[in-house]
């Protein structure tokens, strides 16, 4: 019930909900934890198999970070965002206004985290904080997207090349 709430309201909307109610936090992050501990795969495994394989100089912000397993999986700077924090590597922060210069970040991770319907604002948030050529990774569940080709339009528009598209269930 509280994912479908951050799935369909406003980011802004989801801060209030966290702070009003800190409990809902835990009890929602403990069925997160549950639901994809049954999949084949967590697709932050992915990510930090990903972060390995490139240089560890490269800086990284985790958008919606949750127990930030990529900060304390790689070698790399990174930045690990959410809106309570579940270790002490949080900044707590609504991801549509991250405390970042623009241009200082190598690669933006949103790992099951591309929630909130100020979508637009999230991901320019996102591309204001990318330098220039910088990637950007998304794992969702497919089921999140009602047309992914005008997701992927969308993301064009925003300003990003798709350069790879993994799995049926979840894209990188
Ligand atoms: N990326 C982590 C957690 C995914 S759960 C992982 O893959 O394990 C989604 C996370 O996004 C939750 O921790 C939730 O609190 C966070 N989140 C949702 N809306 C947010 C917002 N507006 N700002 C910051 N974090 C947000």
């Amino acid at each position: 019930y509280i994912n479908q709430q951050l799935y369909t309201s406003s980011s802004q909307e989801a801060a209030k909900l966290f702070r009003n109610d800190p409990e809902a936090f835990q009890v929602y992050h403990r069925g997160f934890a549950q639901q994809v501990g049954r999949w084949p795969e967590n697709p932050v495994d992915r990510i930090v198999r990903y972060l390995r394989q490139r240089p560890a100089s490269l800086v990284v912000a985790d958008f919606g970070c949750g127990d930030c397993k990529i900060a304390s999986s790689v070698r790399n700077k990174v930045h690990s965002f959410d809106l309570v924090p579940l270790s002490p590597l949080v900044t707590v922060c609504d991801m549509a206004k991250v405390p970042l210069a623009a241009e200082s970040v190598d690669i933006a991770v949103f790992c099951l985290a591309l929630m909130g319907t100020n979508l637009q604002e999230i991901l320019e948030e996102a591309n204001r904080v990318l330098k220039q050529g910088g990637t950007l990774m998304v794992a969702e569940v497919a089921s999140r997207f009602e047309d992914i080709r005008a997701f992927m339009n969308a993301m064009a528009q925003l300003g990003f090349k798709s350069v790879s598209k993994v799995g049926s269930q979840v894209f990188l």
